[in-house]
Formats: C-alpha cells, sequence, structure tokens
C-alpha cells in the first residue's frame, strides 16, 4: 500500500501532469525545474524515477503545474528559453520564442558573411532571440536590436549582457529612431489578426507583440514602407509572418520595389517567412 501522505515519486509526478493534459515534454521540463536540475537533464528523471519529492520540491512542482494547467507558457515558468543555441531569460515582458523563428535566423545567417561587419537591424526584438542568434553565430557583425516597449528591451538587454554579446538596444517604434543604413533588416513583428481564434491559447504572451490589425498585417505594411529608405543598396529585408499571409506579404515588397521576392517554409512546412532585396 501506498503511504497516501508519502510525498509523491519522480515518476508519480509525471503520470499526474499527464493525466491533467500536459504534454510530456512540458511536465518533464517543469519537474527538472522544481527539482532545480538543468532543464535538458531529462535523463535524470528516468535514473531517479523512484526519488521522492521534499516538501519544498513538491511545493515547487504544485505551483509551476498549476500554472501551467492555467496556459502559461514553460518558458515563462523557468525563466528560460533554448534558442538557437543560446539560453534566454524570458518573462511575460516578450513573446515566448517559438522554435519556428530559427527559420528567420537560417535564412539571415546564408545572407550574411562571415568575418564581415555586416549592420543587420531586427524589428521588434522581444527577448532580443533574433538579434543575439546572429550576433553569437557572427561576432563581426554590427547588430541593432530595437522594439517599441521599454519593458520588452529591458529583457533583450540583459540578455545580451549575460551572454556577452555587443548588440546594440534602442527603444523605437519599427524604424522611426534608426537613420541605417542596414545590409540586412529582420523582423518577426505581431501578425495575428485581432479576433483571430488561436489568441485564445495566447493569453499569457504580451498583446501588442502579436496582433496587428484586422487583417493582420498593419505592422508588416509599416515595415514594408519604412525598409527601402534604411536599407543599403542590395540589402535584404526578412520578414516571418502567418500561414496564410506569403502571398501579401511578397505583393506587399513588390508593391515597394523589392526584387528576389521569395518565402521559405517552417518546421511544419507552412510558408512562414518571406523576403526581398533592394536593388542598387
Ligand atoms: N507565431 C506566433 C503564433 O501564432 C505569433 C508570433 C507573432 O505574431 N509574431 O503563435
Amino acid at each position: 500500500m501506498t503511504d497516501p501522505h508519502a510525498s509523491p515519486s519522480v515518476a508519480e509526478c509525471l503520470q499526474q501532469a499527464v493525466r491533467q493534459g500536459l504534454a510530456r515534454v512540458d511536465a518533464q521540463i517543469l519537474l527538472l525545474f522544481a527539482l532545480a536540475r538543468p532543464l535538458h537533464d531529462r535523463a535524470w528523471l528516468l535514473a531517479h524515477d523512484t526519488d521522492q519529492l521534499t516538501e519544498a520540491q513538491q511545493h515547487n512542482w504544485d505551483q509551476a503545474l498549476q500554472r501551467r494547467l492555467q496556459g502559461e507558457p514553460v518558458a515563462y515558468i523557468t525563466g528560460r528559453k533554448d534558442f538557437f543555441g543560446l539560453t534566454l531569460n524570458v518573462d511575460a515582458r516578450v513573446l515566448d520564442p517559438r522554435p519556428d523563428t530559427e527559420i528567420l535566423v537560417e535564412w539571415a545567417l546564408e545572407l550574411l558573411p562571415v568575418g564581415q561587419p555586416t549592420r543587420v537591424l531586427d524589428l521588434g526584438t522581444g527577448s532580443g532571440a533574433v538579434a543575439l542568434a546572429l550576433q553569437h553565430q557572427r561576432p563581426a557583425a554590427k547588430v541593432t536590436a530595437v522594439d517599441a516597449s521599454a519593458d520588452a528591451l529591458v529583457v533583450a538587454s540583459a540578455n545580451a549582457q549575460r551572454l556577452g554579446l555587443p548588440m546594440k538596444c534602442v527603444l523605437s517604434h519599427w524604424m522611426d529612431a534608426v537613420p541605417g543604413p542596414f545590409e540586412l533588416i529582420v523582423s518577426n513583428p505581431p501578425y495575428v489578426a485581432e479576433g483571430d481564434p488561436h489568441l485564445a491559447a495566447l493569453t499569457h504572451e504580451p498583446l501588442q507583440a502579436l496582433t496587428s490589425g484586422v487583417d493582420g498585417l498593419d505592422d508588416i505594411r509599416q515595415i514594408i514602407a519604412q525598409a527601402p529608405s534604411r536599407l543599403a543598396p542590395g540589402g535584404w529585408l526578412l520578414l516571418e509572418h502567418g500561414w496564410d499571409q506569403a502571398a501579401p506579404v511578397q505583393a506587399l515588397l513588390r508593391k515597394a520595389g523589392f526584387i528576389q521576392v521569395q518565402s521559405r517554409r517552417d518546421l511544419a512546412g507552412v510558408e512562414r517567412c518571406t523576403g526581398g532585396v533592394m536593388p542598387d
């Protein structure tokens, strides 16, 4: 007979969470967090499945589980998210970085020569995920990260400092406060349409980082309108966007004078990023 007052084991905690509807991987990460273990060390849980939690660990676990059951992203509960090989500190002041955004980073890296002081601008940097990944991969690049949210910039600059990356942070509504020129401009802007039912699952994240007018394209239109005056000749603009926005974003870019307009697919096969070149 199991003693009902005994603290649960590692295996019992995971079972409890999965029964309540958590994804197994989320349960594992949150349990490692509650146990103050490295979050990538899921093998440790297997090797210690009969270990019983201390009272303090059980308290941490209950709190983490309740927060997740209320829909809070795992990254806000643990305060951390891995993105392109970097561990970022994240919280509710910034969007939780998505793995799909790594596509934007990969495309940008193809365009950034190694060892060159290329001027790069990241618009709506949030936690700094995209800008810091680029600065980390291209140490010689001159990376500027902007956000219209002072709160987000605090998170981004703290991440830059902690990771020892020299990226510059500027408070700016899109390109208003950055004269350029830049050889590359990247952005994962807000692009969800106001009223999109999908927003119901994202209530813990900053709405200003998610929605952009009735069709979700208001901010993308502003960025595309400003970019030609900030890009060096031959410079690229790369934008992440919604699953059904590749065609309108391509049309907006062509109308603004961009050439070589093209889209890239995300991990799910959805056209998720679109970009083009400002001709000489
Ligand atoms: N990709 C996010 C989502 O749909 C939205 C991110 C954004 O608007 N930039 O969950």
